[in-house]
């Protein structure tokens, strides 16, 4: 099938297959001893940090290598909670390994948290994270997502972030779905912390990071004790070859950026029109111009996600945001938070194209999705 779901994982570039095979071979050493081969992973993994904090405008010193988002997120959380008397806001849009995490912080009475508004496309207002923090409890811990996995809206992150350190809170940002594709910038943003990971930015899966702001690394009590690798952090061995396989990937997601956009854009339009040629026009749902390149999140009404699906399978890979539970369809949790029905939110499917997508896949993949679409409505 042509591959369309790059935003729930995109293939790591040639260049980061190559950058890592040197460490999976002839260079292995563990990192962290003493002696001249370790020195020198040391050295590759203290580059792949540098790439890192370009890519974020960020000290070098505060990238921080997890497995993954999920990890970096409950890292930040559980790891500043504790600290936070003000409590923890989070938006219920956001990926799971925030918003679990924020419920168990409720749950087991560790920290107070309270929701940020958003409005109807999935933005988040500055205005909304000041009223929210309103309640002068102390400092909290605001967290959000850059870019929505699921709807793909880019929230507007520098003046939310002045309203959340100009008072002296701290401000968590998921950029696991913008790092590739957005500038970021933690000092103009006024960042605290941030995740980001592999499998998301053309680099390796199983390896993510969390930058924190330096001064707050000995605040944060870790999630994993041991030898105390990452200035105690994060312990555990630094696995060199998915570092450096980040590092190339981050370097060149600030190398391509925008050439990369581009042609996010043009496959993400010239989808569209192609329907549009084929007499089909979804709706979209979320942000319709603050969104991710090449991401699109549509429902075609009358047709179910579930059917859709089952008629694309051989045919394109696509995700939706429904999910069948023991044999009952479950709507996205997102997308109800957004106010659509149970009906209409099972609807909801997300294109995703990536860098490698063509002019032509994206030409076929109109066409199987125009004719699935009306054979489902057809089937009614
Ligand atoms: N946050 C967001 C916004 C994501 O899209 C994802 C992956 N779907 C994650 C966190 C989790 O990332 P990982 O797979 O690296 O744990």
């Amino acid at each position: 099938p042509i591959y369309a779901d790059f935003a729930s994982s995109a293939p790591p570039l040639p260049e980061v297959v190559d950058a890592m095979m040197e460490w999976l071979g002839g260079s292995h050493a563990n990192p962290h001893a003493d002696h001249l081969p370790g020195h020198r992973a040391a050295r590759a993994i203290d580059d792949a940090r540098q790439h890192i904090g370009d890519l974020l405008d960020a000290d070098p010193d505060g990238v921080i290598f997890t497995s993954g988002a999920t990890e970096s997120n409950n890292l930040a959380l559980k790891g500043l909670a504790g600290n936070c008397i003000g409590g923890l806001y989070f938006s219920s849009l956001d990926h799971s390994s925030i918003v679990e995490v924020a419920h168990h912080l409720a749950e087991t009475g560790q920290c107070r948290v309270g929701r940020l508004q958003h409005d109807a496309q999935g933005s988040i207002s500055p205005a909304a994270v000041k009223s929210a923090l309103t309640t002068g409890r102390g400092r909290a811990l605001v967290a959000l997502a850059h870019g929505n996995n699921e709807i793909g809206t880019i929230q507007v992150l520098s003046e939310i972030g002045a309203a959340i350190s100009g008072e002296g809170h701290l401000f968590h940002v998921d950029a696991s779905q913008t790092a590739a594709h957005v500038p970021i910038s933690v000092q103009d943003m006024r960042i605290s912390t941030l995740s980001i990971s592999g499998h998301k930015l053309y680099g390796p899966a199983g390896i993510g990071a969390l930058w924190l702001d330096p001064t707050l690394k000995t605040e944060l009590s870790p999630l994993l004790h041991g030898g105390g690798q990452q200035g105690g952090v994060r312990s555990g061995t630094v696995p060199t070859y998915l570092a450096v396989g980040l590092g190339v990937a981050a370097r060149l997601a600030r190398d391509r950026m925008g050439q990369a956009r581009a042609h996010l854009q043009a496959m993400a339009s010239q989808f569209i029109g192609a329907l549009a040629s084929h007499g089909i026009s979804p709706v979209v749902i979320g942000h319709p111009s603050d969104r991710l390149p090449g991401h699109l999140s549509v429902r075609f009404p009358g047709a179910g996600a579930p059917d859709l699906l089952a008629r694309l399978l051989p045919l394109l890979a696509v995700s939706s945001g429904a999910a069948c539970s023991a044999g009952e369809l479950r709507a996205s949790r997102v997308l109800r938070a957004l106010g659509l029905d149970e009906e209409t939110a099972s609807e909801g499917l997300r294109i995703s194209f990536g860098r490698s997508t063509t002019a032509k896949e994206v030409a076929q993949a109109a066409e199987y999705m125009s004719d699935a679409v009306r054979e489902v409505l057809d089937s009614i």
